[in-house]
């Protein structure tokens, strides 16, 4: 019912020689029928990988303001990133919550503003390794989800991309099991469902957090495992293929 997506997160990463390189190699192996394939380049390359993208691959920006226009200097909006070809944004990365100050209630603006332009929004909720160890990962994940349900309930959720990413486990080499994966999702997709209703059954909700070729199927083999959000493996072609052919 829910196709598989999975998304590359590229971080500050790329140039105009290597972004082509890196799409041509993905190209060669798509179009892929299990998984759609999603690359958020920075934000200066969309243009340049939105042209290049074919065979269903699809682009999605790192980030958005808060702001539809005015003064903010350095501010991307939504309907900018929409106008260079980006249909997906990543909202809440724990990188902008932790060092850039997005608290809950800036990603919720965001959300809409997202929205608003046509945007999808892959919403990244996770929590940091002290809250796992003191028993508080479904409380704030629950806090994160929260926020932005509260400030945009009314908007279509069918296409939102949910990804649960453990702060401690991102860019870290340590990830999730399978099973504490499936069960932190298997909680969100339980708080989709209590505030949203069965829309909730449709919204992808995809694990990142040190993904690779080597983990990777046993991850996406639990039900409620609806692809990943990988980082670091993204930027090869051939480790992001692997783990894009392991769903
Ligand atoms: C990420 O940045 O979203 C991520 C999951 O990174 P990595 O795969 O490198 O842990």
């Amino acid at each position: 019912m829910r196709k598989p997506l999975i998304a590359g997160n590229w971080k500050l990463n790329g140039s105009l020689q290597n972004n082509r390189k890196l799409i041509e190699g993905i190209l060669a192996e798509l179009p892929l029928a299990n998984a759609d394939m999603l690359v958020c380049p920075p934000a200066v390359y969309l243009a340049q990988v939105a042209a290049l993208a074919d065979k269903g691959l699809q682009v999605g920006a790192q980030d958005v303001a808060e702001h539809s226009q005015g003064a903010y200097t350095g501010e991307i909006s939504a309907a900018m990133l929409a106008d260079v070809g980006a249909a997906f944004v990543l909202l809440g990365h724990s990188e902008r919550r932790s060092l850039f100050g997005d608290d809950n209630a800036r990603v919720a603006s965001k959300f809409a503003q997202a929205v608003a332009a046509g945007l999808i929004p892959v919403l990244c909720l996770g929590e940091s390794l002290a809250e796992r160890e003191s028993g508080q990962t479904e409380q704030v994940v629950a806090e994160q989800l929260q926020a932005v349900i509260q400030a945009n309930r009314d908007s279509d959720w069918s296409q939102v991309v949910i990804a649960y990413e453990p702060v401690w486990a991102i860019g870290t080499g340590k990830t999730a099991s399978p099973e504490q994966a499936q069960a932190v999702h298997a909680f969100i997709r339980g708080r989709l469902q209590e505030q949203l209703g069965d829309v909730a059954q449709h919204i992808r909700i995809v694990y990142g957090g040190s993904v690779k070729p080597e983990n990777a199927a046993t991850l996406f083999a639990q039900t409620d495992i609806d692809g990943g959000l990988i980082g670091g493996a993204s930027l090869q072609a051939a480790d992001f293929m692997a783990i894009a052919k392991s769903v």
